[in-house]
C-alpha cells in the first residue's frame, strides 16, 4: 500500500509571533513521519489566513516559496477559529487521503500526530486528539473548560471529552462530512455524527509559544451556548418541562386559592401576587430569549450563506485548484 497524503490543516489569525517557530516544528514532522515510510513525500501544511491584520499571510506566502510543503489559502476576512477549520479542510479533501487539524501556536503536542496516523493506518477514519492533562491551563480556563464540557453533555450535545479540534479525519469521513450543510459550524460536535471507526489519542497540551489566547470568557461562553443549540434541542424541552411545572403548582395554586376564598379566609395578597407577577415575567423572558437563540440559527440557516470564502491561495494551491475544475 503506497503511504497516504497527509495535509496539516492550520487556521492561523494574526500569529505573525508564532508562525515562524511552530512552521518548523510541523515541517520537521512531516519529514520525520514521511522518512519513516508512514505518509507520502508530498503531504503538505495548508496554513488557513482568516483574515489576520499582521504579518500572517506574508509570511505564508514567504514559506511556501521557500519550501513546496508549506502551502496556504486566506478567508477573505476574519470568520473565525472553526469556519477556517473547515475552508482547509474543504480545501483540501479531494487533495489527500488524510487531514490533521491543529492550532498554530504550538499548544497541541505535535508528536500525537504519530499515533494518529498509526490509528489511521489501523483502520480509523477519524481519530480525536484528548487532552491528557491541563497543567499548563490557568486554574480558571480549566474549570470553565471542565464546566463547558459538563455542560454540553448534559444538554444532549454529544462530544469527546477534553477535545477540541486537533484531529485526523480521513478524505472518505470528510467527504460525507461536507454533506453536512449547516452554517452554524461547531465541529466538535458534529464530527462524532460523521460515524466511522475513531479513536482517540491522548496528548499533553503546552503553553502557547507567543502571542495571546483569541478565546477569552465571553467567546467561550458564546460557543458553548451556540454548541449547545446548534446540536440539541434539549434545553427547548427543558422549558417545556419546566413550564408544565409551573401550571401544575399553579393549578394546585388556584384550588387552594379558591378554597380559601370559598371559605371566607382570603386576605389581600398583595405581596404574593407581586412575587409571582415578577417571577413568570422573568422565567417567560428568560425562556423567550432561549427560542429566540434557536429561530436566529433557523434564519441564519435559511439564509444559507457561504461558509466561508477563499480569496487568495498560494501558487501549488492555485494551480490544483484550477484542475480540480470547481
Ligand atoms: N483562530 C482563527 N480565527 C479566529 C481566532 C483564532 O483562525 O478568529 C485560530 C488561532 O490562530 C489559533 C486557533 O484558532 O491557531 C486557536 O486560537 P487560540 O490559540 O487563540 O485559542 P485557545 O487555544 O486559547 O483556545
Ligand atoms: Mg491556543
Amino acid at each position: 500500500m503506497k503511504p497516504p497524503v497527509l495535509y496539516i490543516v492550520v487556521p492561523c489569525y494574526n500569529e505573525e509571533e508564532v508562525l515562524p517557530t511552530t512552521s518548523g516544528m510541523f515541517l520537521k514532522k512531516i519529514q520525520d513521519l514521511a522518512a519513516e515510510g508512514k505518509i507520502a513525500e508530498n503531504s503538505r501544511i495548508l496554513f488557513v489566513n482568516d483574515g489576520s491584520r499582521d504579518r500572517t499571510w506574508d509570511i505564508i506566502t514567504s514559506l511556501s516559496q521557500k519550501d513546496p510543503h508549506f502551502q496556504g489559502i486566506a478567508q477573505s476576512r476574519n470568520r473565525g477559529h472553526q469556519n477556517a477549520v473547515l475552508a482547509g479542510l474543504m480545501e483540501c479533501m479531494d487533495r489527500c487521503d488524510i487531514t490533521i487539524s491543529i492550532d498554530c501556536d504550538g499548544q497541541d503536542d505535535i508528536n500525537a500526530m504519530d499515533k494518529m496516523v498509526d490509528a489511521y493506518l489501523d483502520g480509523c477514519e477519524i481519530v480525536y486528539g484528548v487532552r491528557a492533562a491541563r497543567d499548563t491551563d490557568t486554574f480558571f480556563k480549566r474549570f470553565t473548560a471542565q464546566s463547558f464540557y459538563k455542560l454540553l453533555n448534559a444538554m444532549g450535545a454529544e462530544v469527546v471529552y477534553n477535545h477540541a479540534d486537533y484531529r485526523l479525519m480521513s478524505s472518505r469521513a470528510l467527504h460525507e462530512f461536507a454533506k453536512f450543510k449547516e452554517v452554524n459550524l461547531y465541529l466538535r460536535g458534529m464530527v462524532p455524527m460523521v460515524g466511522f471507526k475513531s479513536t482517540c489519542v491522548a496528548y499533553d497540551r503546552h503553553e502557547r509559544i507567543a502571542g495571546k489566547s483569541h478565546y477569552p470568557l465571553s467567546k467561550m461562553l458564546g460557543l458553548a451556548f451556540d454548541g449547545i443549540t446548534s446540536l440539541s434541542v434539549k434545553p427547548i424541552r427543558l422549558i417545556t418541562l419546566f413550564g408544565l411545572l409551573v401550571s401544575l403548582i399553579s393549578f394546585i395554586g388556584i384550588i387552594w386559592v379558591l378554597i380559601t376564598a370559598l371559605t371566607g379566609h382570603s386576605v389581600a395578597g398583595w405581596a404574593s401576587n407581586v412575587c409571582i407577577v415578577c417571577f413568570m415575567g422573568g422565567i417567560q423572558s428568560m425562556f423567550l430569549g432561549v427560542i429566540g437563540e434557536y429561530i436566529g440559527k433557523i434564519y441564519l440557516e435559511t439564509k444559507a450563506r457561504p461558509r466561508y470564502i477563499i480569496s487568495e491561495r498560494t501558487e501549488e494551491m492555485e494551480e490544483t485548484h484550477d484542475a480540480s475544475g470547481d
